[in-house]
């Protein structure tokens, strides 16, 4: 029988060698060369002027928490259907989250409705690209603008994609990215740190580094470093970093391949789209695709366990995600009473698919056909 993970993480390249070179140069902790490397290559692909390697996407995020001084009394508005992290960054500095629905096109946060839940104790917006698809962004900007508040974009799934021919991450205040083996550069846990802001470009590099000024005293700025802020250990070692930076070197050929799978179950599952048996992803015409994701919506609950348990069967592993914040067991003793309607039903009905670098349009052929075979036995 067939054996298709949901996802496979992957050499593409030189990654043992960038390995193996960065235990040579005598220095695997943060901020060595392939560190720098990385930087360089995030500035000059997408002009990020002050790109900092993070532990992880959620790190980069709690830098983002930080630095805007987010505290106790502050309200941020957060998409319900999102993982933990896009939330809990900023409940870790005291924050009470504003959870908003998703738009009934795709599960981006629905702009329409972010202006109704802002009051005077707003400080900030946070959006999230969903499968790296860009959200509704320029009404947004403009409610940011109106209310005078920060926008932060929680891009962890959006590297190297597009709004309105912009890159995803330079909207923002701040952006965050993530590296986790589930993204589609990875290199097992990793993040990056994006700000849009140069005034904040100081205090960035002080909080990454457990609130020290210790990159100005390797600048030689200073002639000696000590505790200047609050902080934390948010730069990861620079293995880590060398195998991002041979993934980065491959970045075109593992998107395009990634595009191809996308566009082939796009194609292969269209005719039960048009016979309604599901719904397929919409990319708006601003938005570029990066093929992070390739999901389907189901009729019911139901239908996706039923459907789930068919493919598993196949030996195919699709997933489903995520139980929505506002409903979570952390938090729904938090929530006003509001039902979020699109992101319980997006909760309720998405269906992931495997897709990953090494998957090959066989596969993707060999799942499509089992989808077809399940609705038929229905
Ligand atoms: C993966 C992901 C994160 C967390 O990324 P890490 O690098 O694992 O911390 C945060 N937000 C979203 C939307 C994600 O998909």
């Amino acid at each position: 029988m067939k054996n298709i993970p949901f996802n496979k993480p992957y050499l593409h390249g030189k990654e043992l060698v960038y390995i193996s070179n960065s235990v040579a140069s005598g220095k695997i902790s943060g901020d060595g060369k392939y560190t720098k490397y990385v930087h360089e290559f995030i500035n000059k692909r997408y002009g990020f002027k002050k790109p900092l390697l993070t532990t992880s996407c959620t790190d980069a995020l709690e830098m983002c928490a930080i630095l805007l001084n987010i505290s106790p009394g502050d309200e941020v508005i957060v998409p319900s259907y999102t993982f933990v992290s896009t939330a809990n960054a900023f409940v870790l500095r005291g924050a009470k989250i504003i959870f908003a629905d998703s738009s009934s096109i795709n599960p981006n946060i629905d702009s329409n409705l972010i202006e109704s839940l802002i009051t005077k104790r707003t400080k900030a917006i946070v959006i999230v690209h969903y499968a790296g698809v860009a959200c509704d962004i320029d009404p947004i900007l403009e409610i940011a603008k109106k209310f005078n508040l920060y926008l932060i974009e929680d891009a962890a799934q959006a590297i190297d994609s597009y709004y309105n021919g912009k890159v995803l991450g330079s909207f923002g205040i701040f952006s965050a990215f993530s590296f986790h083996e589930t993204k589609n550069i990875i290199c097992g846990e990793g993040g990056l740190f994006v700000s849009n802001s140069t005034e904040h470009d100081a205090r960035a590099e002080i909080i990454r580094e457990k609130g020290t000024n210790r990159s100005s005293f390797f600048r030689g700025e200073v002639n000696k470093y000590g505790w200047v802020d609050i902080g934390s250990s948010f730069l990861p070692s620079d293995i880590n970093a060398a195998y991002l930076y041979a993934q980065l070197e491959n970045i075109d050929v593992i998107q395009s391949k990634r595009v191809l799978l996308h566009n082939r179950y796009y194609k292969n599952l269209l005719e039960l789209q048009s016979k309604e048996f599901l719904k397929l992803p919409i990319i708006p015409p601003y938005a570029t695709n990066n093929a992070h994701m390739f999901y389907i919506i189901c009729r019911s609950l139901d239908e996706r366990t039923a459907l789930t348990n068919y493919l598993k069967s196949k030996g195919i592993f699709a997933v489903f995600h995520y139980v929505t914040l506002h409903n979570s067991a952390y938090f729904k003793d938090k929530h006003d009473e509001r039902i979020l309607i699109n992101a319980e039903n997006y909760s309720n009905q998405l269906l992931r698919l495997p897709i990953f670098y090494e998957l090959n349009l066989e596969d993707v052929d060999f799942i499509s056909q089992c989808i077809y075979d399940f609705f038929k036995l229905i």
